[in-house]
């Protein structure tokens, strides 16, 4: 079985965010803004304004953890997606 890739892309072009089973959440307070967890992400999916980490792009964030790996800080933690998703519901 293959497949063919008519194009080449990157990260801003495929929206991994449709299958992840995790996603991060961040604690403000613990947090210092040291942007490692930029760097780290494969996705891009850090968001940044102003030298400040504001969020994380959860239509391309696939879960992996890598941020939560690479954080000094321990600010980030992984909650199981539908878990998340009943939350915000409410
Ligand atoms: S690596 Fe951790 S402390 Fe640094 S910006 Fe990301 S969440 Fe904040
Ligand atoms: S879980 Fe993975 S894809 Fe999502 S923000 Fe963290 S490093 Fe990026």
């Amino acid at each position: 079985m293959g497949a063919t890739i008519p194009e080449s892309g990157n990260a801003d072009d495929y929206e991994t965010g449709g299958w992840r089973s995790e996603r991060p959440l961040r604690d403000i307070e613990k947090c210092n803004d040291c942007m490692i967890c930029f760097f780290a992400c494969p996705e891009s999916s850090i968001r940044v304004e102003n030298d400040k980490m504001v969020d994380f792009d959860m239509k391309h964030c696939k879960g992996c953890g890598i941020c939560k790996q690479v954080c000094p800080r321990d600010a980030i933690e992984m909650m199981n997606e539908i878990k998340a998703c009943k939350l915000e519901e409410k």
